[in-house]
């Protein structure tokens, strides 16, 4: 048998970037071959193992070939036959479709070097349009390296297209999408995933709620850039410049989904579109399945943004109202989140992307001032139940507005 280096391993290698995970193909083996030798078989239908002391993946050489919808309809055929080009030519980028001995030789057969070297994303066959899920990995990878250059080759940006209009992406399973989705916005470019789906036509069947962003206008004088689409990236684009986690990038993407809802004769204004826009940004999370972190924090920010904008003229009522729809007594992490969104929303325009956002430090400290409120002096007066609950609250409020007065 023959065992090599493939996919993501040896691009990164070749593009001087760390390697973390290492997929290995198998050339010239059985399965029977493979257990002799100590591997640990996973999965029911790949003939994929795992080393038995680095736990790295195995994959017996194979060919695909396409019997139905979706990735279900898949019949692999592994055999000590299939050659590295066979296995090869079913992957899906030209760069991700290199194999390597080693002693470092390489294996090339598609040109992955030249488009390494070009700096283009570019599908190793037709056979690319079998399976809908590369519509999201190549969108993932131009936001993952086009710090680097890379753009995605026309002839496959025009299969994505084909891709997307076929309704094909629809057999995808939520599961799948989730985890590319989740990955390509947590890349350093989040926003040329978006930018790359919307322009195969795959945004408009994966999130209709966000395609229709674009065109819409807000006013200018909030809104330098003027088109909500333009915004929502900027703001997705701002997350990842700070570094924000999943849960800020996923609200930060949705936030805004009720200005598509606007009728076109209050534009560019959108009242109410916080309220709004929450059945869209319901209806998105649950289409994808995403975790319940994300879920959460995107209605919050959502429904509270706007209040996040105008924190310093908030009456304390409004204010405590805010700190308790977060439970921020018991969830102080997710009001952090939140004030992250909001900054990254207020960041997200054009020419303010270095505004300080002193709503940050004063929604902070309202959050403390209402935490510092003791129960046990209430306990001690002798309330309790509902009783006990309406004394909190009016004690939080004396706080907040202290709180106001001093700020
Ligand atoms: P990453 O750095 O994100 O891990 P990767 O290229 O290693 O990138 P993997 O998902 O680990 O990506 O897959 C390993 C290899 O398997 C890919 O490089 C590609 O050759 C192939 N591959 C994975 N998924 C698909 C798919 N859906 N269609 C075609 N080829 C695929
Ligand atoms: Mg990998």
């Amino acid at each position: 048998m023959q065992i090599y280096k493939v996919g993501g391993a040896v691009r990164d290698r070749l593009l001087g970037k760390p390697v973390t995970d290492i997929d290995w193909v198998v050339v010239g083996a059985t399965t029977e071959d493979m257990l002799a030798k100590g591997f640990r078989p996973v999965g029911a239908d790949f003939p994929v193992f795992l080393h038995p002391k680095s736990g790295e993946e195995y994959a017996l050489a194979r060919t695909e070939r396409k019997s139905g919808r979706g990735y279900g309809g898949f019949t692999f055929h592994a055999s000590p036959e299939v050659t590295l080009e066979e296995d090869l030519i079913r992957r899906d980028l030209t760069i991700n479709a290199m194999a390597e001995d080693d002693q470092q030789n390489l294996t090339d057969p598609y040109h992955g070097q030249r488009d390494l070297k070009a700096r283009l994303l570019r599908h190793v066959s037709p056979a690319f349009a079998e399976d809908p899920l590369r519509v999201l990995r190549v969108a993932r990878f131009a936001a993952r390296y086009a710090k680097l250059g890379f753009t995605v080759a026309p002839e496959t940006l025009e299969l994505m297209r084909q891709l997307s209009e076929s309704g094909e992406l629809e057999a995808l399973t939520a599961e799948r999408s989730w985890k590319e989705i989740s990955r390509a916005l947590l890349e350093d470019q989040p926003q040329v995933f978006i930018e790359v789906l919307r322009e195969c036509g795959a945004l408009k069947v994966l999130m209709p709620e966000v395609d229709a962003l674009f065109g819409v206008p807000q006013p200018e004088a909030h809104h330098p850039e003027v088109d909500t689409g333009v915004h929502t990236l900027s703001v997705l684009e701002q997350a990842a410049l700070h570094q924000q986690p999943l849960t800020v990038r996923w609200a930060s993407l949705l936030h805004d989904l009720g200005k598509g809802l606007t009728p076109e004769e209050e534009w560019p204004r959108h009242i109410a579109h916080e309220h709004k826009g929450l059945k869209l940004i319901k209806a998105v999370n649950e289409r994808f399945k995403a975790p319940k972190d994300c879920q959460e924090l995107a209605l919050l920010v959502g429904q509270y943004h706007t209040h996040g904008h105008r924190a310093l003229e908030l009456k304390p009522s409004t204010l405590l109202e805010l700190l308790q729809s977060f439970d921020v007594y018991r969830r102080p992490q997710r009001f952090e989140e939140f004030i992250a969104a909001c900054e990254m929303d207020a960041r997200g325009r054009k020419g303010l992307e270095q505004r300080s956002y002193p709503q940050a430090d004063y929604l902070r400290g309202a959050a403390s001032a209402a935490r510092s409120v003791a129960v046990q002096p209430l306990l001690e007066k002798g309330f309790k139940g509902p009783e006990l609950g309406e004394a909190i609250k009016r004690e939080r409020l004396k706080a907040l507005k202290a709180y106001k007065e001093q700020a």
